[in-house]
C-alpha cells in the first residue's frame, strides 16, 4: 500500500514509521527541514514541504497514493487547511487528526472519511485498562465487542479450559494464551521472549503466569473480570 503521511510531529512520525516497517511505501512530509532529516532513514520517501500550498501538493503522486492522513495536530489553521484541500484533489482516503471536539466538528463538515482523536482513543483505552481488574491490552471489534489479553485469573490456574466452564459461565471464548519464558542470551544476560501458542484447545492447562485472549460481548468481559 501507498500512504502520504503529512506532519512528522509525535503521531504522525510514528504512525509513518510502523507503516515502513509493515513494508509500505510512505512519504512522510513536514515543513520543518529537522524533521525531515531526522526520519529519512526510517520513512521510504520524506519531503520537506508546506501541504497548504496547492502548487506544491499538485507535484505528489496522489493517484498512486492508497491513504492520506493529515497528521498535523496543533497547528489546527493548517490542519483544516490541508484537509480540505486533499479532500478537493479527490484522494482515494483521507483521514485526518483532530486535537478536540471542536477540531472535529470542523473536519467533520469538511466531509473528511475518518478522523483520528490519538489522545483521546488512546485515554479510553487506558480508562478501561485501569478500572477492568488484569487487564492487560485489548481491542475493541465495535462498541460491544471486544477481544482482549487478561493475566489468568488465579483461580483458574491448573485447570483446563473446559473446567472453567467460560463459556457457559460468561459467554466468553478463550481464543489462545500468551506465556512468557527467560531465554539466556549470547552476552550472559537473559531475556524475555513472548510464547503464542496457537488456537486454544478446550484440554489446554492454564497456568498462572499466562495471559489469556479472549473473545466476546464487552458486558461479559466486564462480568468476566470483576
Ligand atoms: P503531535 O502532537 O503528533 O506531535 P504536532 O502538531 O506537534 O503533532 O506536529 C505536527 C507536525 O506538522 C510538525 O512537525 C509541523 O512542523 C508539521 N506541520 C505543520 N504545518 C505543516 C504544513 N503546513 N505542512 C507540512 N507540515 C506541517
Amino acid at each position: 500500500m501507498k500512504y502520504i503521511i503529512i506532519g512528522l510531529g509525535n503521531f504522525g512520525s510514528s504512525l509513518a514509521e510502523k507503516l515502513t516497517e509493515q513494508g509500505n511505501e510512505v512519504i512522510g512530509i513536514d515543513t520543518d527541514m529537522s524533521k525531515v532529516d531526522a526520519f529519512k532513514e526510517r520513512i521510504t520517501h520524506t519531503i520537506c514541504m508546506d501541504a497548504t500550498d496547492e502548487f506544491t501538493v499538485s507535484g505528489l503522486p496522489l493517484k498512486d497514493t492508497d491513504v492520506v492522513v493529515v497528521a498535523i495536530g496543533e497547528n489546527q489553521g493548517a490542519n483544516v487547511m490541508t484537509t480540505a484541500l486533499f479532500k478537493s484533489l479527490k484522494v482515494k482516503r483521507l483521514i485526518s487528526k483532530a486535537t478536540n471536539k471542536i477540531h472535529k466538528r470542523v473536519l467533520q463538515a469538511i466531509g473528511v472519511d475518518e478522523i483520528v482523536l490519538p489522545e483521546e482513543e488512546s485515554a479510553e483505552r487506558w480508562s478501561k485498562k485501569l478500572c477492568l481488574r488484569g487487564m492487560v491490552n485489548s481491542f475493541e471489534l465495535s462498541n460491544d465487542y471486544s477481544i482482549v489479553q487478561v493475566n489468568m485469573p488465579e483461580k483458574y490456574s491448573g485447570k483446563s479450559i473446559l473446567d472453567i466452564k467460560i463459556k457457559e459461565n460468561y459467554n466468553l471464548l478463550v481464543l489462545t494464551t500468551i506465556s512468557h519464558s527467560e531465554v539466556d542470551t549470547a552476552i550472559g544476560k537473559s531475556r524475555s521472549v513472548t510464547n503464542v501458542k496457537g488456537l486454544a484447545d478446550p484440554h489446554d492447562i492454564l497456568y498462572k503466569e499466562d495471559i489469556l485472549v479472549v473473545y466476546g460481548a464487552n458486558k461479559d468481559i466486564q462480568r468476566f473480570l470483576k
